[in-house]
């Protein structure tokens, strides 16, 4: 039987809707084997899911997927079998959580100019001890009835040019990989299909990453076309990267993916885990440990 790997999954430390020990539950109703949590920004979720998945017989990989501002853009760089108490990057990301509460009150008062009332109180309570998200702005703006849905919500609310966004200066991206990688970490572009860059950019993006150590582009994700699967093999291909896979779950409705329903990383790519002891067994026992 063929083990199933799933390295980019969100709590609702971040903007996930499961607590982590309820999504540790979910991958074991879905038959995932290795499961990276990979929060938003915060790592405070690991250690309730670590305790969780030594029950259902999951191998936890720790992870975080961290913002970044590269070249005015946004981008995610996930950090793979990081060490969560490494203080730089403890402390890089306490600071990028403390900017994201200052982008909320400019969000929300951008969103007030048009008359929307009461969002950030209403993000935070989505948010709860979280960090603050545009995702909990996107409920706040659902469930009081201002947008039909999450996607409605982004696209006139929440991006460039809308009344809730907010330009915002991430960390930089030899920050977020050196922190991933001092801290013994692999760093992956997440989702590098998202950004419309054009080719150039990408080339460049890639390039940059890989000087500041960075070893591994996501391949396999709940965001990328099944075109772009074979597209960034070649880019890992060209650029001796690692390949990763990930559902990049965050709950039901909102999640673009399910878990454990990927298809395996094309034949030409090297698998990130290819040398993890955690990956190397071939089925589980299903059962849960009392
Ligand atoms: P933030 O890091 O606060 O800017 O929020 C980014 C999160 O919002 C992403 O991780 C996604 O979960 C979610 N998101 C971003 N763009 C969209 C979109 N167009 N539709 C739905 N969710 C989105
Ligand atoms: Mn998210
Ligand atoms: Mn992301
Ligand atoms: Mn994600």
């Amino acid at each position: 039987m063929p083990f199933t790997i799933d390295l980019h999954a969100h709590s609702n430390i971040s903007d996930g809707i499961l607590t982590p020990e309820e999504l540790i539950e979910h991958a074991a109703m879905h038959r995932v084997d290795v499961l990276a949590l990979t929060d938003h920004d915060d790592v405070s979720g690991l250690e309730i899911a670590a305790r969780e998945a030594k029950r259902w017989d999951i191998r936890l990989i720790n992870g975080v997927e961290i913002s970044v501002t590269w070249k005015k853009r946004t981008i995610h760089i996930l950090g793979l079998k990081i060490d969560p108490e490494y203080a730089p990057l403890k402390n890089g990301l306490a600071e990028i959580r403390k900017g994201r509460h200052v982008r909320a009150e400019g969000m929300a008062a951008g969103l007030s100019k048009v008359g929307i009332a009461g969002s950030l109180e209403g993000a935070y309570h989505y948010a709860q001890e979280g960090i603050i998200s545009r995702t909990h702005f996107a409920r706040f703006l659902v469930n009081n009835g201002i947008c039909k849905d999450n996607k409605s919500v982004f696209k006139n609310y929440l991006v460039k040019g809308k009344p809730g966004y907010v330009e915002h200066e991430w960390a930089s991206l030899e920050d977020a990989v050196n922190w991933i990688v001092t801290s013994g970490g692999v760093a992956v572009i997440a989702h590098p299909g998202r950004y419309d860059l054009g080719r150039t950019n990408m080339l460049l993006l890639l390039e940059e990453f890989r000087s500041h150590g960075g070893t591994a582009i996501e391949v396999v994700t709940g965001s990328h076309t099944v075109d772009q699967y074979s597209e960034f093999a070649k880019y890992a291909h060209q650029f001796g990267l690692h390949a990763s896979l990930g559902s990049d779950y965050h709950g039901k409705g909102i999640s673009f993916m399910e878990m454990g329903r990927l298809p395996a990383l094309p034949s030409n790519c090297i698998p990130v885990w290819h040398d993890w002891p955690e990956a190397t067994l071939s089925e589980r026992s299903f059962a849960i440990k009392t």
